[in-house]
């Protein structure tokens, strides 16, 4: 008899011969901005942990509590059983927060986004988005069946084209990420925004690297652009700043109470644990009283962009605290950020399919959490590790 899984070994072999095969490496302890991964001590420049609330006593704390409190698990998904206070809790501080009429907790910023497209849009209707989207606001395009017209990053004309030739559409949907996660670029959500007014689009946009970081307060890229008002649908995420995890739509009333009824992950896929929206609950009180956190974390952005240019890396078109430092060959890349690594610094090397082909990189990442001696010391092993593979001068 065959084994039905046997295209599986090949299937590894062929990655591994195209030297796309990986293997996270392991995180020994707590995620920090110097920790320990297969053994190493490392200044971690990978992490989403913006500002250094993963191992905050304050929120390890509020988790306790609320497994004291309301036990481990929500024990169903949220639309039978599972609707909880302290969701509902969470939810109007998330709506308070984004300046929001109201806001929807999903299990993760992933299934926020393609839940939330797969639930307002159908085969009748066409998304305008961005090339660089993130794989979540694909998979719901997907989803949907909606037709995707995609536009070259950034590239508003083009946008425009995309909703001209979408006229007779019956829903059209602009959707765009408010920082695009391996560029560390902003969207132009202002120009987005009109353009989706003009033609009665639906502008939604994905905040997930933006919650916590960007705009008054870390409100994201719509409190940046002063455009409140201007974009129906937010999506943020737990995961990333917020240090825990989960996901949310904020906007209107009737668009939560839509949702509530017709986003699939709210259908049929357990609610958090209390102890997840307590901590995010205790994230963002930290966040509303300490916004000298998010000042640290653009301090710690300049003082490293300003590092790595001045040891003559291409930074590429960043605007926060995502960097990439361009290689552009791939098995480079990988060597790049193997030798960091070597050196004490973990950054992550990033090729195609992730990014286009030619545009290999390694990303890196710096927090609130990381000491002035941290980022000194990483861009010392940059300088060091980019001179021995000829990288730069
Ligand atoms: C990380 C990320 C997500 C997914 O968020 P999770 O909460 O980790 O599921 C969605 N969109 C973008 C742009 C992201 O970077």
């Amino acid at each position: 008899m065959s084994d039905p899984l046997a295209f599986l070994d090949d299937e590894i072999a062929e990655l591994r011969e195209r030297g796309l095969f990986r293997w996270p490496r392991e995180l020994q302890g707590e995620q920090a901005p110097v920790c320990v991964y297969d053994g190493r001590r490392v200044v971690n420049l990978c992490s989403n942990n913006y500002l250094g609330l993963a191992s905050h006593p304050r929120l390890k704390e509020a988790a306790r509590r609320a497994i004291d409190e309301y036990g481990v698990g929500s024990g169903a998904v949220r639309t039978i059983a599972g609707n909880m206070t302290i969701h509902q809790a969470l939810e109007m501080r998330l709506a308070a927060f984004k300046r929001t009429e109201a806001a929807l907790l999903f299990q993760s910023g992933f299934t926020a986004n393609a839940g939330t497209v797969a639930a307002i849009l159908g085969k009748e209707d066409v998304v305008v988005s961005d090339e660089l989207n993130h794989a979540s606001i694909i998979d719901g395009c997907r989803l949907s069946g909606a037709e995707r017209k995609v536009f070259p990053h950034k590239d508003i004309a083009a946008a425009r084209r995309c909703l001209e030739a979408s006229r007779t559409a019956r829903r059209v949907l602009v959707i765009t990420d408010g920082v695009f996660s391996m560029d560390g670029d902003l969207a132009r959500l202002a120009d987005l925004a009109s353009l989706a007014r003009e033609f009665g689009a639906i502008m939604m946009v994905d905040d997930a690297h933006a919650s916590g970081v960007v705009g008054a307060g870390g409100r994201g890229t719509v409190e940046h652009f002063h455009l409140h008002g201007m974009v129906d649908i937010q999506v943020g995420t737990l995961s990333k700043a917020w240090a825990c995890l989960g996901g949310y739509v904020a906007g209107s009333g009737r668009l939560v109470e839509y949702l509530m009824n017709r986003a699939r992950p709210l259908l049929f896929s357990t609610s958090h644990p209390p102890s997840v929206a307590a901590t995010a609950i205790a994230a963002l009180d930290l966040i509303e009283a300490e916004p000298a956190l998010i000042d640290r974390l653009w301090e710690n952005t300049r003082f490293f962009k300003a590092g790595l240019r001045d040891l003559g890396y291409d930074t590429g078109q960043s605007e926060t605290p995502i960097t990439p430092v361009m290689v552009g060959d791939e098995a480079q890349a990988m060597r790049f950020s193997d030798s960091l690594f070597e050196e004490g610094v973990f950054a992550l090397g990033i090729a195609y399919p992730t990014v286009p082909r030619g545009k290999a990189r390694v990303r890196t990442i710096v927090t609130a959490g990381h000491t002035r001696d941290d980022l000194s010391r990483a861009l010392e092993v940059f300088g060091r590790v980019g001179r021995g593979l000829g990288l730069i001068r």
